[in-house]
C-alpha cells in the first residue's frame, strides 16, 4: 500500500470509530507556536495553571515524547447539542460539560483507532492524547488542516464550527500530510466585542481574565477578583459566550455521542439549590461529569457571585 492509501484508510477508520474529522501533519517541531506559547506563559497569562510551565521541549517537538515520531494524526469530535440554554433565571454551565466528561469517552476511541492502525502497519508505534499531555493541540490541528484558531483562540472547523474536542495520535510512521487550514475569521470581531471580561485580544487570551479559567482552574480557596466577579453573568462552570456569538457555529450539527447530551436536572441550577447541595448530591448529579473538577466548594464559590 502507498503512503496515501494508508493515510486514507486510517482517516476512514477514525470516522467509522466516531470521530468527526481527521487530518495529518508531520512530526516536525512547532517552533513559532512554541515561542508564542512560552512568551505567553512568561507573561503570566496562564495564571495558576502550573503544568503549562513544564515540558516546553515536548510541546515544541513531539519527538521528545515519542522518539522516532514521523506523523501526527489530529482528530476532532463534535459535541454540539441541539439545546439552547436561554433565560437568566438560572446559573449556566458550559456546553462541553452538560453531559459525560470527554475524558471518559475519547480515550477508548483512540485506543481502538491505534489498534486498527497497528493492524494496518504492525511496526507503527503511537501515543495518544486528548487534553492529557503537553501538546499544542490547536496548533497541531491547524497544521493538520482540521481547522484554524479563531480570534477567540478556540479551534474552528469549517464544517462543524468550534464545538469540537481535539485528540491526537503521534505515530512513528510516515503519513501523507494535509495542507494547513486557512484562517477564515476575516474582519469579524464578534467574540472580542462579546467577551464580558475583555479577556481577548485577537488570537490571544489572558486566561486570568477568562470566566472559564476563573470558574474551573482557580482553586475553590481562591477568591474571584472583585473587579471581575460582577461580570460573570451567571456562569458557574466555564463560559460559552465567545463561541455562542461566532458565525461559524450557526450551522453546527448535533453530536452523535449520546453521553454528551445534557443532564436535565443540571440545566436550571439556582443559587439556592447549590447552596443546599451536599457532597453526596453533588457526587451523584455530577458523576463522570467535567463539573467534578471544580468540586462542590468551587461550585458554591462560583454561584455566590
Ligand atoms: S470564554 Fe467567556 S470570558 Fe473567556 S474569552 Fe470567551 S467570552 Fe471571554
Ligand atoms: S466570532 Fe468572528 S472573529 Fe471570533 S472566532 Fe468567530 S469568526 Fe473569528
Amino acid at each position: 500500500m502507498t503512503r496515501k492509501e494508508v493515510t486514507h484508510l486510517i482517516k476512514q477508520k477514525a470516522i467509522e470509530i466516531g470521530f468527526s474529522k481527521a487530518g495529518v501533519t508531520t512530526a516536525e517541531p512547532f517552533d513559532e507556536a512554541a515561542d508564542r506559547f512560552e512568551a505567553w506563559v512568561a507573561r503570566g497569562a496562564h495564571g495558576v495553571m502550573q503544568w503549562m510551565e513544564r515540558d516546553h521541549e515536548k510541546r515544541r517537538d513531539v519527538r521528545n515524547i515519542l522518539p522516532g515520531a514521523k506523523s501526527i494524526l489530529s482528530l476532532a469530535l463534535n459535541y454540539y447539542q441541539d439545546y439552547q440554554d436561554e433565560g437568566d433565571d438560572h446559573l449556566k454551565i458550559s456546553r462541553y460539560a452538560w453531559g459525560t466528561d470527554y475524558h471518559e469517552i475519547i480515550p477508548p476511541m483512540l485506543r481502538e483507532l491505534l489498534a486498527e492502525i497497528q493492524k494496518l502497519v504492525p511496526e507503527a508505534e503511537g501515543r495518544y492524547y486528548t487534553d492529557t499531555g503537553p501538546l499544542l493541540e490547536k496548533t497541531i490541528a491547524e497544521r493538520a488542516g482540521v481547522g484554524w484558531q479563531g480570534k477567540h483562540t478556540n479551534l474552528i472547523t469549517r464544517e462543524l464550527g468550534s464545538w469540537v474536542f481535539l485528540a491526537e495520535i503521534i505515530l512513528t510512521i510516515e503519513l501523507e500530510p494535509d495542507p494547513p487550514a486557512e484562517d477564515l475569521c476575516g474582519t469579524c470581531t464578534r467574540c472580542l466585542d462579546a467577551c464580558p471580561t475583555d479577556a481577548l485580544t485577537p488570537y490571544e487570551i489572558d486566561a486570568t481574565r477568562c470566566i472559564s479559567y476563573l470558574t474551573i482552574e482557580l482553586k475553590p480557596e481562591h477568591k474571584i477578583p472583585e473587579s471581575l466577579a460582577p461580570k460573570m453573568d451567571g456562569w458557574i462552570y466555564g463560559c460559552d459566550i465567545c463561541q455562542d456569538v461566532c458565525p461559524w457555529n450557526r450551522f453546527s450539527e448535533p453530536s452523535g455521542i449520546a453521553e454528551f447530551a445534557p443532564r436535565e436536572e443540571n440545566l436550571h441550577l439556582t443559587h439556592e439549590e447549590i447552596e443546599r447541595m451536599d457532597q453526596e448530591e453533588f457526587s451523584r448529579r455530577f458523576r463522570k461529569s467535567p463539573v467534578k473538577r471544580t468540586k462542590l466548594a468551587g461550585l458554591k464559590r462560583n454561584s455566590d457571585l
